[in-house]
This record gives structure tokens, sequence and C-alpha cells, in this order.
């Protein structure tokens, strides 16, 4: 191999000490490429190679998770999700007009899920729904403890899930949808 760099050496206007003391570098070079290659490609194909990376992986989505849960964790009480109330007069009731606007008002019109702002009157996908944290059909009643603002697109998200479990799936990958899935 040092020849054929000699060579190329020499025709590119090396002086044949320059060409040699030049090529012995360039074969050294060649052959340490070949070793650092060997060893990655010998890593990679490794088990601990490949179970490590995967575990580093996990654990990087593992973390992105985590900090989406804690976030709403971190919120001032009347932006947090509400664990509910259930049974009494109540149970399975619409909320009134008086109850829906008083949690409108408490939360800032801002949706205890996924912190953007609700909006009042047009059917928009940010429109103000008035959830039950625990549904009607799971015994939830009319009281304020049961209610939370929400908007129309995590309201219909959460569907007949208690605030509770839906909170846990979310803690386990589900993601909140954007305005614009809904
Ligand atoms: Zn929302």
């Amino acid at each position: 191999m040092q020849g054929m760099f000699y060579e190329k050496n020499i025709s590119n206007g090396d002086s044949p000490q320059t060409a040699a003391t030049k090529s012995a570098l360039q074969v050294t070079a060649v052959n340490a490429g070949a070793m650092v290659g060997v060893a990655v490609v010998g890593y990679l194909v490794s088990e601990a190679g490949v179970v490590g990376a995967a575990r580093t992986l996990y654990g990087l989505f593992k973390g992105a998770k985590k900090l989406k849960s804690e976030k709403i964790a971190k919120r001032p009480a009347k932006l947090k999700p509400k664990e509910g109330s259930l049974g009494g007069p109540g149970s399975g009731k619409n909320f009134s007009e008086k109850v829906k606007n008083q949690v409108r008002t408490e939360s800032d019109n801002t949706c205890v899920f996924c912190g953007r702002k609700t909006t009042k009157g047009e059917n928009s996908p940010s429109k103000s729904n008035i959830d039950h944290a625990i549904p009607k059909v799971k015994k939830g009643n009319n009281t304020v403890e049961n209610a939370q603002n929400t908007c129309r697109t995590c309201n219909l998200q959460k569907r007949t899930r208690t605030t509770e479990e839906f909170l846990k799936d979310i803690k386990n990958g589900e993601k909140l949808k954007s305005l614009d899935q809904n």
C-alpha cells in the first residue's frame, strides 16, 4: 500500500524523501481508520451496544413524558384538573349555568388540561366545555367540586374517563391533541 501512496506523492511533485515519509504516515492513518471502523461496527452489533442504545432512547422518551405531567402538577391550584365529586342529589346531572360560569371565572378561562385559553360562543376547538371531572355515567355530580373548565378538544379526548384515569393515561404516554386534530 505504501508504494501506491509513494507513486501518487511523487506524481504530485514531492521529492523522493518527502514522498517516502508522507506515504509511511498515510499507511498508518489508513490502518488506524480501519481499526476505529471495526471497533465501532463491532460495538454497534454487539448485544451490549444495542441494549445500551435502546436504553438511552427509552430514557429520553420517559424523561419527556415525565416533564409533561410534572408541568401540570406545578400549576397554581385554580388551574389544576380536579379529582371530582360523586353521588348526592346532583349525581349524574348537568351543571347549572351558575356553576359553569363560576368555573370559567375561577380558571381565568383556561383549560385545566392543555393550558390554552378557552373561548365562549362560537363552536371552535378551543370553545369552553365544562367537564364533569368524574363523568355523569360514573355518578359524578353537578357541584363546583366536580366541574372544571376545559377546551372542547381536551374534553372530547377525555371522553368518559375520570380526571384521575385521563391524567394516568397522559403520564403513560397519551398525548394531548392539538386544536387542528379536532
Ligand atoms: Zn385543552
